[in-house]
């Protein structure tokens, strides 16, 4: 895939921008851009406008942006807008199209879709799933794959459900509305109300000879097994998109997006806070006395941390850079080791002589002495 360009570059908004703004900001760059426009249009521009907008006027999918950038939209395996018979815009090429009728009907007369259109083309819903996976696959990043079900656009109808283009008239029921006005008497008199066409369902076109790859539906129905791409870093909870692949469209729109929502399964030892580790490692009490140096884990293997003489029990030593790189700007954050000093319960007879000296060797009474002392003020 090329360099993408920032969504937020591409719009020209702040990071911080608030919804209108990103609402105002393309308009009057789609208006610059639509291929209608003969002076400034541009179709590639176009696209990559749309695009952008389409992410980051919907929260969700900015929140996912901001936290992945790019990573976060996994490109769906097939190009479920590939639509033979519907050539231009306005045939659900690339997806997300959700406010776009409005707007281009106030600027080029409704040049694309129309509003309520029941025949017109219309994106499929988005569809939540969850993965787990583990706490170190999290850390590292990992590719997984998931075996999913989706209907796919039929490729050989592009959607249609009919053999040839020329297999498709328009509804001679409805006149290709897709709905029919009934009128019913009840006791307050006639009653008119619009109904879907019964003749063509909504579409609004009849199909003579239907396409034989999907038998007329205008889709096939998958189990697929797709690759997702986990970025390293990543915390439970956040979601990744693969696009495309959520529920299908309607009347020969794009599919919807599947949200993968991550979960990550706890560590035995690590505790994950934000981007920093937490971790209790046990230690002699001599070796808290004395100070030492240990190899201590850490999630990309032991670093060497120093324990300084006199250490206490449950103090934390910071080891700075040894925590979880972050997503986006690959910083990482800090590891926190927590001492939780032993005091044997058991003693050799010399060990318990090297004691009995280092107390004579104490110049004091010793902490609890000097404890008591307090209570005879
Ligand atoms: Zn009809
Ligand atoms: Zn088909």
């Amino acid at each position: 895939m090329a360099e993408k360009r920032d969504f937020y570059e591409v719009l020209g908004v702040k990071k911080n921008a608030t919804k209108d703004e990103i609402k105002s900001a393309y308009r009057k760059l789609a208006k610059t851009y639509h291929p209608d426009n003969k002076e400034t249009g541009d179709e590639a521009k176009f696209k990559e406008v749309q695009e952008a907008y389409d992410i980051l006027y919907d929260d969700q999918k900015r929140s996912a942006y901001d936290q992945f950038g790019h990573a976060a939209f996994e490109q769906a395996g097939g190009n479920p807008g590939a639509n033979p018979f519907q050539g231009g815009f306005g045939g659900g090429g690339f997806g997300g199209f959700s406010d776009l009728g409005d707007i281009f009907s106030q600027f080029f007369g409704g040049g694309a879709r129309q509003r309520g259109n029941p025949t017109g083309p219309r994106r499929g819903n988005d569809v939540v799933n969850r993965i787990k996976i583990d706490f170190m696959d999290a850390i590292n990043g990992s590719d997984k794959e998931m075996t999913i079900e989706v209907d796919e656009l039929c490729v050989a109808c592009g959607g249609t459900g009919a053999a040839s283009q020329s297999d498709i008239s328009v509804c001679s029921n409805c006149k290709g509305a897709g709905y029919v006005s009934v009128r019913r008497q009840s006791l307050f008199g006639t009653v008119q109300s619009q109904e879907t066409c019964p003749s063509c369902n909504g579409s609004g076109k009849t199909i003579k000879n239907k396409c034989k790859e999907c038998g007329g539906k205008g889709y096939n129905h998958k189990r697929k097994t797709i690759k997702i791409h986990i970025p390293a870093g990543i915390k439970s909870g956040q979601q990744i998109i693969s696009r495309g692949n959520g529920e299908r469209g309607i009347n020969g729109g794009p599919n919807g997006d599947l949200y993968i929502e991550i979960l990550v399964k706890e560590h035995s030892y690590f505790k994950r806070e934000g981007n920093d580790i937490a971790l209790t490692i046990p230690l002699d009490f001599v070796d808290a006395c004395l100070g030492t140096k240990v190899d201590v884990p850490t999630v990309y293997g032991d670093v060497t941390l120093t324990i300084p003489e006199g250490s206490q029990p449950g103090q934390v030593l910071r080891m700075k850079g040894c925590g979880v790189k972050d997503l986006r700007s690959g910083k990482p954050g800090d590891q926190y080791v927590k001492l939780d000093i032993k005091v044997p319960t058991s003693l050799s007879k010399d060990q318990k002589e090297a004691l009995k000296k280092f107390k004579e060797a104490k110049k004091d009474d010793g902490l609890f002495s000097k404890f008591k002392k307090m209570f005879k003020k």
